[in-house]
């Protein structure tokens, strides 16, 4: 059994991560996947979330949203639309984000889109879990 896995991450704009992992979490839309080397083959849609992976001793977080993952056996590949390793992450930003989307949506005003809000509210919860301020709700 191979004891590692090549993980890639880009988003169109860069390639943030090319390197062996032992193992990797993605959130796709339908939920997340656990990916271990020798995975079987899939095509998923990358949703919004937390990929955490493990290089060594340590667990790395990246914030993602939304895009492609393809798993092979011996290599995954991340797509993202958006993305943002932990240490990148402005906790304030993200804060205000989600504060402004709740706002909206415990207060819909008409023509609001709700759809729109609560992926906002999603982005900037993924975004403070992968800074590690995870918000309690
Ligand atoms: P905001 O309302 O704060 O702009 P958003 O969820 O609407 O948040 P996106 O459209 O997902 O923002 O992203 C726009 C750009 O800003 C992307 O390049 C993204 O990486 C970056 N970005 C957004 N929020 C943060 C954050 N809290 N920390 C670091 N980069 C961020």
């Amino acid at each position: 059994m191979m004891e590692t896995i090549l993980l890639e991450v880009a988003t169109p704009d860069r390639l943030l991560v090319s390197e062996p992992v032992r193992e990797v979490q993605i959130p796709t839309s339908h939920g997340y996947i656990g990916v271990l080397p020798e995975h079987a083959p899939l095509l998923a849609e990358l949703g919004i979330g937390v990929l955490s992976y493990v290089t060594g001793n340590e667990t790395k977080r990246i914030a993602v949203s939304g895009g492609y993952v393809e798993v092979r056996p011996e290599r995954v590949r991340v797509l993202a639309d958006v993305a943002e390793p932990s240490g990148e992450i402005d906790v304030e930003r993200a804060l205000a984000a989600l504060k402004r989307a709740e706002e909206r949506l415990r207060h819909p005003e008409p023509g609001i889109d709700i759809a729109r809000a609560i992926n906002a509210m999603r982005r900037a919860q993924a975004r403070l879990a992968a800074a590690g301020r995870p918000v309690e709700k």
